[in-house]
């Protein structure tokens, strides 16, 4: 049994003072206080806020009323940026120390919450008039391939006489992705063109993508960098980890599958990454987090500088994650979104601790505000498949909404949103808001 690391923000009856955050099904309750960047419609300067129910407090301004004067400067001024690297690059124990500030003086019945309440004018603002931000600076953006149900599903259809290739069982699995074109969620994207092939030797033509998919992901923001040439051992490893998001990392299958080989995705994915707007912190995940997957017997055990007891014992988390579409159809006819799967977190093969102490393990430098994805979570059933083309099975067998409509792959005007959650017994639930984005025809 795992014995979690609580304090007094993880308490199930504290109550704020902003109504709304006390909701059974909020996303956003006291015991969260998720990290974004956000901007007033009428101001130019993005501000640090954290997330409390339906509204935003504003760290410039709490900051400026006095709230966090007992915090270290460093972490002060860090809350006065416009970005969260420097908050993220502080490490883990400051931004606890933020926590803690932040949830005495939302609480109600404190002293502080008595007095931020009496300017809450000031220091809050209300989500629906705001506009979010991608939350850091991502100077490095890497996509892992986590899932064994997603590789296996996956490879099965490209190599039903090989699915799983030998070193997938041996080390997480990633490539390089594009920070440029990551997109905070409610941006629309653009249907890629590109080269695609009608058989598997060519000719290929080019044009727009027939195949654009979704994929459901985690997001891991690092905290700490680490020197390069300097490895993470994976006993410290969630050192570096600030906090998760949702991550939709979209790809077009029909370009993927004419590029991929011999170096793996490019123009297939690097046209627009979304990711939701909240940074939902390890602290906040601390009552979820759940023992590794555990592998079958005949599986191989991990080398020695990726297997460790604590690892093994808590390095899950235990995030329910669903997708919704809405077709232009449905919106049309104001209709509300369709449920096409929910999965867990839990089911992947690799922990994110994992995943990122191999990346630093050839002396890759990880920086503050870099961005690492899970790659796609599917589970073991069918329901669980985290992208269309295990859905539909590569267009096979394509899903049947219930407005008659069918879906192998995303059409234009097709909205696709992500949302997922923790809950447990004793603890408040807390969710990391929306990941959405629309499908816009591609260019001519
Ligand atoms: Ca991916």
């Amino acid at each position: 049994m795992i014995q979690p690391r609580l304090d007094e923000t993880h308490d199930p009856s504290a109550t704020s003072w902003v109504e709304s955050a006390n909701a059974a099904d909020t996303d956003f309750p006291l015991a969260n206080l998720p990290f974004g960047i956000f901007r007033h419609d009428f101001e130019e300067r993005p501000r640090v806020g954290i997330a409390i129910g339906d509204r935003v407090l504003d760290c410039l301004a709490a900051t400026r009323a006095g709230f966090f004067h007992g915090v270290d400067p460093a972490i002060r001024d860090a809350l006065q940026s416009w970005t969260l690297n420097p908050l993220m690059a502080l490490g883990r124990d400051d931004a606890r120390a933020v926590r803690r500030v932040a949830h005495r003086l939302l609480s109600a019945g404190t002293t502080e919450g008595n007095r931020a309440q009496s300017l809450s004018a000031d220091i809050l603002a209300s989500m629906s008039a705001i506009g979010m931000r991608v939350p850091a600076e991502i100077g490095d953006y890497s996509d892992f391939y986590a899932s064994v149900f997603h590789a296996t599903n996956v490879g099965s259809m490209f190599r039903p006489d090989n699915p799983l290739l030998p070193n997938y069982k041996w080390m997480p699995i990633g490539y390089h992705g594009r920070a440029s074109s990551i997109v905070a969620s409610g941006t629309p994207v653009r249907r890629p063109r590109g080269q695609s092939v009608a058989s598997p030797e060519g000719p290929p033509s080019a044009g727009p993508s027939a195949r654009m998919d979704y994929e459901l992901e985690v997001g891991a923001f690092v905290a700490r960098s680490n020197r390069q040439g300097d490895v993470i051992p994976l006993s410290s490893a969630e050192d570096h980890l600030f906090g998760l998001c949702l991550v939709n990392d979209w790809s077009a299958r029909d370009l993927q599958q004419w590029e991929y080989q011999p170096l793996g995705p490019f123009l297939s994915k690097s046209f627009a990454t979304t990711v939701s707007p909240w940074v939902v912190t390890l602290d906040a995940l601390e009552p979820f987090r759940i023992p590794a997957f555990v592998r079958p017997s005949t599986d191989p055990a991990p080398l020695p500088y990726l297997n460790d007891a604590t690892d093994r014992a808590r390095g899950g988390f235990g995030i329910t994650l669903e997708v919704w579409l809405r077709t232009a159809a449905m919106r049309a006819a104001g209709r509300p979104a369709e449920r096409l799967s929910c999965g867990d977190f839990a089911s992947m093969y690799w922990t994110l601790a994992q995943m990122l102490t191999h990346h630093a393990s050839a002396g890759c430098n990880l920086q503050s505000g870099d961005l690492i994805a899970s790659g796609t979570v599917s589970g073991p059933d069918a329901g669980s498949r985290g992208c269309l083309l295990e859905l539909a099975w590569r267009g096979q067998a394509p899903v049947t909404l219930s407005t008659g409509e069918t879906r192998a792959f995303l059409l234009d005007g097709d909205e696709i949103t992500l949302r997922g959650w923790c809950e447990r017994e004793g603890f408040r639930r807390i969710g990391f808001g929306e990941c959405t984005g629309e499908v816009l025809p591609a260019l001519a």
